[in-house]
């Protein structure tokens, strides 16, 4: 059988249901969203004169959270279009759309009896072979289904999505006995292929893996802490990035989780183990149970471990005293030492080789519990130690998993040290040792693998995510300089990779841009413009450019535009198909470079935009033109150009600096057009763009002609400025805003010309070049610059 998930219905539209619908909407599956029929009118509904029969009344819960899918922050639709598949519908009234469902998610309370409930009602209103599946943080699957039909339990499975739906990685699939193989597999693939994410099989144990493992080491943390007389504060300031972990470190995680949430979570472990030193540590500690009942339970309520005072000062909660007091950090010795250290892995053998040092043991004591536990689940609630490192890294943000932070310390130093402080290791560790494997995971020929059971096992690569780090380590690169790197990524496409700082675009960039360019059409299909940084590309280089600028060096300054609007020529005129593959921010310069490229293989995650107004330019590498032409091409066939919307529309977008909050956005906003792609999972990007350039190339590319541009002339010119006035007088826009804008309209409008007027390239780079370099000798543009550079936020002056 096969399957294919078209429609589903999510059951439970609180936190998580609406989250997990908004989801599958943004990948273009159609939901059925259900709640439960409200017991009682509001007194709104009173007044309006409704009853608990109205269609309105008894949709009350479900179109709420439809309705706060368009407020919360961060998004979790990724268009507003998504909210358009999704159609509500309450528990009563509806069930029998149930049998319209491919695939149906629970995600209703926390409650064993309340899941059971409601699969009676699906399973006796289900289509035989749709998937059911349920959402629970740790509750066992297979006793929800104990009851229903062979064909459901069948096609019953845990899939348990970590919140933010949209944006965390992880996705548990938990199969229970009855799950047939395919059904799994199908899941697997689903999750990863359609809805993007990091698939991790779990068995069906308390809170699965990575909620378990998670749990158990924020609990030895708080414990820790105060066992060793920490405060909250000093705990975050190093549990987080310099261990590698989330900026929200131990505490402010929590807050944003719910201190409730996380109660509930730690008590279901709690309830369900039977080792009392498990149990002991699966306790929650009185003071957080007094934070509950005063419901001091973090953000959502205001205050937790940290509040906000009314002068914006943040501060902590004293644990024994449940009074709020200043923050504080904890600065010694390790900690100075490990910041130094370049990589997670140096650090972390820093930070720990300290004794006696305060954050040294304390890192220490909460590390030690965490590789043990870990070590003693293998088998129990996954299968391998990569299950456990990829839960731990998808769900939970962490750098390393326990395992490989483990290799990072040493195993043998570390086991030696546990054992010094007369605490058991689980005896496969020491085997492994005893046989002389050092370490839980090694390269060989570049093939990674693991150690499993007694021997090491190859871990499976996915063909579908490229790593540039593992081809560079077997083949090097075909180039490189301090910017970027040419590296062939097989299949005769080459790949150009950003490595500068930020991967802001500075000379060095430029040039590898256009040796790239020429080594492609001598001796390559193609070629990918992408990395696997923390972003596509956040801009040109602003420092460099505002020391120029400072320095007077206008002629400079010239020279620097030039060449990067003749690399953005070159991209667009290169004789091979040039893809670039932006994910994350994508910027200024990044939109630049992107833009020209015959396709672009954008990352579902990609913010994009020509931002540089918030720094008191306009784009001057080929980004106003670019964009422009872009929203031109976009037009369908037989429809009448306005010319006059389209440069209207491009104005506004560079002169409000939007920046899209997804790739579909970007489409939307004309960033993407047509002839561009999304992909569904960001780790796939490299790989689709490759597929695109080899696409293009079997389609026998041919670079595109030499483009003459439609302007608006004068005509044009007059009514963006117009626009751009009242903006001013109104209050909107400060006086060098207002001059800003017109440069910005000169260059769209073509200069002093006629209403359609049809314009060389060259001369819209030319206007383009002459604006950037008359607002960068601006004082006022240069303190906006400076502004972000220190501060990475735009100034308004
Ligand atoms: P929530 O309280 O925000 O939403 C629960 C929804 O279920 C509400 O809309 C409620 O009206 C509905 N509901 C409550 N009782 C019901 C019943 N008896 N029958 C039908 N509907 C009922 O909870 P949530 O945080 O969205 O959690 C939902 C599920 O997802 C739980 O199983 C939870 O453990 C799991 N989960 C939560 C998170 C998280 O971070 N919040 C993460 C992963 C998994």
């Amino acid at each position: 059988m096969t399957y294919s998930i078209k429609h589903a219905a999510v059951i439970g539209s609180g936190v998580m249901g609406s989250g997990i619908a908004a989801h599958l909407a943004n990948a273009g599956i159609s939901v059925t969203m259900f709640d439960r029929v409200p017991d009682s009118l509001t007194d709104k509904e009173k007044k309006q004169g409704f009853t608990l029969e109205d269609r309105q009344v008894r949709n009350r819960l479900v179109s709420e959270s439809k309705k706060k899918l368009l407020k919360q922050k961060p998004s979790p639709i990724t268009s507003k279009k998504s909210l358009d598949l999704i159609r509500i519908a309450n528990l009563e009234d509806d069930l029998a759309l149930l049998s319209e469902a491919d695939w149906i998610v629970e995600v209703i309370v926390e409650n064993l009896e309340a899941k059971k409930e409601l699969f009676k009602k699906v399973d006796a209103h289900r289509r035989e072979g749709s998937l059911v599946t349920s959402n629970t943080s740790g509750i066992s699957v297979d006793a929800m289904i104990a009851d229903s039909s062979e064909d459901m339990q069948e096609h019953f499975l845990g899939t348990h999505f970590f919140n933010p739906p949209r944006y965390l990685k992880l996705l548990e699939v938990i199969p229970t006995e009855k799950t047939k193989a395919e059904v799994l597999s199908f899941m697997k693939t689903f999750g990863e292929d359609v809805l993007g994410k990091g698939v991790v099989e779990a068995k069906d144990t308390p809170n699965f893996i990575a909620n378990r493992i998670g749990t158990y080491g924020l609990l030895v943390t708080v414990q820790e802490m105060e066992k060793q007389g920490l405060s909250v504060g000093e705990v975050d300031s190093v549990t987080g990035p310099l261990i590698g972990r989330p900026k929200s470190a131990t505490f402010r995680t929590l807050d944003v989780v719910g201190i409730d949430t996380f109660y509930h979570v730690a008590n279901n472990v709690y309830h369900h183990v039977s080792d009392p030193k498990e149990k002991a540590i699966f306790t929650v500690p009185d003071f957080l149970k007094q934070m509950i009942e005063k419901g001091w339970i973090g953000a959502k309520s205001g205050k937790g471990f940290y509040e906000k005072k009314r002068d914006k000062s943040i501060v902590e909660i004293n644990p024994s005293t449940l009074e709020y007091q200043e923050r504080k950090k904890l600065k010694t010795a390790a900690v100075e030492l490990a910041k130094q250290e370049k990589g997670l892995n140096r650090k972390m053998k820093a930070l720990i080789n300290q004794k006696g040092d305060k954050a040294s043991d304390f890192i220490w004591s909460i590390i030690k519990p965490v590789l043990l536990y870990s070590a003693d689940l293998v088998g129990e609630i996954a299968d391998d130690v990569v299950s456990i490192d990829d839960a731990m890294k998808w769900g939970f943000g962490w750098e390393s998993g326990p395992f490989e932070i483990w290799d990072a310390i040493g195993v043998r130093a570390a086991v030696e040290r546990i054992q010094d402080e007369e605490t058991a290791v689980p005896s496969w560790v020491l085997d492994m040792l005893e046989e002389g494997d050092e370490t839980f995971y090694k390269k060989e020929n570049g093939a990674i693998y693991f150690f499993h059971e007694d021997a090491y096992k190859q871990k499976d690569v996915n063909k579908k995510e490229i790593s540039l780090a593992a081809i560079k380590e077997q083949k090097g690169v075909i180039k490189k300089n301090t910017g970027a790197s040419l590296i062939d990524i097989g299949d005769d496409v080459a790949l150009l990779e950003f490595h500068s700082r930020s991967n802001a675009i500075g000379l060095d960039i430029i040039q590898m841009v256009n040796e790239s360019i020429e080594e492609v059409n001598k001796n390559y299909r193609g070629l990918v413009i992408g990395n696997q940084g923390k972003n596509f590309c956040v801009g040109a280089n602003l420092a460099m450019m505002l020391m120029e600028a400072q320095d007077d060096n206008i002629f400079e300054l010239d020279l620097v535009v030039r060449q990067f609007q003749n690399m953005a020529m070159n991209i667009k005129y290169a004789d091979k198909p040039v893809v670039a593959a932006p994910f994350n921010m994508t910027l200024g310069g990044g939109a630049e470079v992107s833009l020209p490229a015959a396709a672009i293989q954008a990352s579902p995650e990609t913010y994009m935009g020509l931002v540089e107004f918030g720094v008191g330019l306009i784009p001057g590498g080929g980004g106003t033109k670019e964009l422009y032409l872009k929203e031109l091409r976009n037009i369908p066939e037989g429809v009448d150009i306005d010319l006059t919307k389209v440069a209207n529309d491009v104005f506004e977008k560079v002169a409000t600096a939007k920046v899209s909050t997804s790739a579909r956005e970007a489409m939307e906003n004309g960033y993407l057009n047509k002839n561009d792609r999304i992909s569904r999972n960001p780790d796939h990007v490299l790989h689709d763009a490759k597929k695109r350039v080899l696409a293009l190339a079997d389609e026998g590319y041919e670079k595109p002609a030499r483009e003459k541009i439609p302007v608006v002339g004068e005509a044009g010119y007059a009514a963006m400025v117009m626009g751009a006035k009242s903006l001013h007088y109104s209050g909107y826009a400060s006086e060098h805003d207002l001059k800003i804008a017109e440069k910005l309209a000169y260059v769209l409008s073509g200069g002093r010309i006629k209403e359609g007027t049809e314009i060389d390239e060259q001369v819209m780079l030319d206007l383009e070049r002459e604006a950037f370099l008359s607002l960068i000798a601006e004082p006022l543009t240069q303190q906006r610059m400076q502004h972000m550079l220190v501060k990475g936020k735009p100034l308004r002056n």
